[in-house]
């Protein structure tokens, strides 16, 4: 015989008293101490909510065994329990915070989407209900943030009005005929949700006896998820603790910037502008030290026979982005070979002018065949970067020993 589900008309009962049908030895769970044995309980009837339509299962007691999951087996709701219940008379308690927060959400999930549907043609392909933050799939066009927004006020002006939510029976037929959302397959005696004036739509779910009851609808963000946009929001306690935590994060930005936070996205903004000009602002500088470097070190550097010049040199204490307009630089002059070795890093740049006439890259291949690192180029200018900083000095000897040949 199927299991009566007590929740079906009254989703406030909090405590019953039921019949065990059965207690079976199930797998073994786990539980926060690890894996520990559990029970499979059937009962004649429940007011435990078995995880299904996007809402989780309801916890609580079953006499003094400790309900871990709940979940259905076709007719029959499922208990399972941390230990084993006598068969007979056994007294029910839901845990009551867990499932009115489920109520909240899934009420607000019903209005919002909703007003989703009604004003921006938007229906709902899927719902869940998460830990922190609730998600329905929207399907067609990408919410504008005034949809989002007029959504989320539509809803909230029809949680005010603390409109009646009732449940509703019917045949297929009988449900189309009043005006229900949903399309559906299944036959036979239908439970539908009604939000009066607002949304009638099948569901086997756990909802509030009125809109007042959500409290607060808070959307936040809206991603593309597959084909479909992901609307993420919370209700109720779950928007107190959203706008809470929000709040918080906004007062530590604000301290930290000393501004006030109506002022924050002006000062956000201007921040970024100014690392813009002052990334810039290096960049020029690092360009111009390149320049008056290069020009010593090549000064420095007398020409060989045939007029080219190596620059090989280990460099300790500059700047690692120093090395690449470093190197570029030192290779604008007429056959000259730039070697340079960062000391700190192990960072490795070497650069030639075109008529040096060398293969840079064959160069760097033996010399990371004795010394390991990564790192590659071109003929005229390779960078890599050894695995020990400490081979730098040899590294660059070498390079300097094949360059020279
Ligand atoms: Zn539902």
């Amino acid at each position: 015989m199927a299991t009566h589900r007590l929740y079906y008309d009254d989703s406030y009962l909090q405590n019953f008293e039921a019949r065990v049908v059965c207690c079976l030895p199930a797998e073994p769970v786990r539980g926060i101490a690890g894996t520990q044995a559990a029970w499979e309980v059937v009962l004649d009837r429940t007011a435990f909510y078995p995880t299904s339509g996007g809402q989780p299962n309801d916890l609580g007691l079953l006499g003094e065994a400790n309900v871990l999951d709940v979940h259905d087996d076709d007719e029959d709701v499922v208990h399972i329990v941390d230990r084993e219940v006598t068969t007979g008379e056994v007294s029910g308690c839901v845990n009551w915070p867990r499932r009115f927060d489920h109520m909240q959400q899934h009420t607000g999930q019903h209005l919002l989407s909703a007003m989703f549907q009604e004003r921006f043609g938007l229906p709902t392909v899927s719902f869940h209900l998460g830990e922190e933050i609730c998600t329905i799939d929207l399907r067609g066009h990408e919410p504008s943030r005034d949809e989002l927004m007029g959504a989320q006020r539509a809803a909230n002006r029809a949680i005010f009005e603390d409109r009646p939510v009732n449940v509703r029976y019917g045949t297929r037929e009988e449900l189309a005929r009043i005006g229900v959302r949903k399309e559906v397959e299944r036959e036979g005696i239908l439970r539908a949700i009604e939000i009066e004036s607002a949304d009638l739509q099948p569901c086997g779910g756990t909802h509030v006896k009125s809109t007042g009851q959500i409290g607060l609808i808070l959307v936040r963000a809206c991603t593309k998820v597959r084909q479909d946009w992901r609307v993420e929001f919370g209700c109720g306690h779950r928007a107190e603790r959203l706008a809470t935590s929000d709040y918080e994060r906004q007062r530590i930005i604000t301290a930290s910037l000393g501004c006030a936070v109506e002022d924050l996205p002006e000062t956000v903004a201007k921040l970024v502008r100014e690392r813009d000009v002052q990334f810039k602002n290096v960049r020029a500088l690092l360009g111009q030290l390149a320049e008056a470097r290069a020009a010593q070190m090549v000064a420095m550097a007398p020409p060989g026979a045939n007029g080219t010049r190596v620059i090989a040199t280990v460099l300790q204490g500059v700047h690692a982005d120093l090395l690449q307009p470093l190197a570029t630089e030192i290779a604008k002059n007429e056959k000259a070979i730039a070697l340079l070795v960062l000391v700190e890093s192990g960072q490795v740049v070497l650069a030639q002018h075109p008529e040096a006439g060398r293969d840079l890259a064959a160069a760097l291949k033996q010399v990371l065949a004795s010394f390991p690192g990564k790192g590659g180029g071109s003929k005229d200018f390779v960078r890599a970067k050894l695995v020990n900083a400490g081979d730098s000095a040899a590294a660059l000897e070498m390079a300097k020993r094949i360059v020279s040949q």
